[in-house]
């Protein structure tokens, strides 16, 4: 039997890097997923080459508490439950110390990548408490250490990871587990467009490996936390950063 047979999912972010890798290996398992994101292009390119009656694309903006709600009715209307949510869609944001970081850039990165994950949280909960499931928050290396220059994308990973633990306490015992995934670098447009040749082969090798990760590399993790495979696991970050923390 597939893992997430029968199962519904939304996956935020999830036309472009992690997030569709997570796409594909969910609806390869049995899933039903609704997919949100911005970029219309991308959901409906991702859509056609999937060719699934099992997925739906939605427009939506993570930093809208009203987006975030339509996205859980799309997944009530269209599959009837809801039983797993990651909330994984995010940006770098722009590149400055804190003096220089402007107050627009801070807080349009803590928008999508903390109060989205919140806003997301607020709708899906109430619904998967109804069948059961498992909630995956997309934190990073990145929400347990500092990295120059990128002040508002560590502060609202280790937010991510803050919160995560508290709904993961406040739900255990309703039958909701709630982890956040911490990769490393991986190798995603996201990481590509804001990093030249040089930085990335800095970046390889901060990791034992000696290279970036793969989008696929994380959604086997999330996969094993969206399954029940891992009933006695919540409240935790998991990393999966070929051992970068451990530096
Ligand atoms: P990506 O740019 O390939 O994909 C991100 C997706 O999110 C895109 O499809 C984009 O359109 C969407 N998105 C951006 N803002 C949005 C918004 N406001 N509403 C809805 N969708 C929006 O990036 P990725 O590397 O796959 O990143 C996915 C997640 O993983 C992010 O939360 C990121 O912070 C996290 N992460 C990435 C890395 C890495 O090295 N790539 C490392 C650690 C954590």
């Amino acid at each position: 039997m597939k893992q997430l047979e029968n199962k519904v999912a939304i996956v935020t972010g999830g036309a472009s890097g992690i997030g569709k890798a997570i796409v594909h290996l969910f609806i390869q398992e049995g899933a039903k997923v609704v997919v949100a994101d911005l970029n219309e292009k991308l959901g409906d390119e991702l859509i056609d080459s999937l060719g699934d009656s099992n997925i739906i694309f939605v427009k939506a903006d993570a930093s809208s508490a009203e987006d975030n709600k339509k996205i859980v009715e799309v997944a009530i209307e269209n599959f009837g439950a809801l039983h797993i949510a990651v909330n994984n869609a995010g940006i770098g944001g722009d590149s400055a110390t804190v003096g220089e970081l402007s107050i627009e850039s801070w807080k349009k990165v803590i928008d999508i990548n903390l109060n989205g994950v919140f806003y997301g949280m607020h709708y899906q909960l109430p619904e998967i408490e109804k069948v059961g499931g498992s909630i995956i928050n997309m934190a990073s290396i990145l929400g347990q250490v500092g990295f120059a220059n990128s002040s508002a994308y560590v502060a609202a990973k280790h937010g991510v990871v803050g919160l995560t633990k508290t709904a993961g306490w406040e739900y255990a015992t309703k039958g909701v587990r709630i982890n956040a995934i911490g990769p490393g670098f991986i190798a995603t447009p996201l990481v590509d467009n804001a990093l030249d040749e040089n930085a990335l082969k800095y970046l390889e090798t901060q990791h034992a490996f000696q290279r970036l990760g793969r989008p696929e590399e994380v959604a086997e993790l999330a996969l094993w936390l969206a399954s029940d495979k891992s009933s006695f696991v919540t409240a935790s970050y998991y990393p999966v950063d070929g051992g970068y923390l451990a530096k």
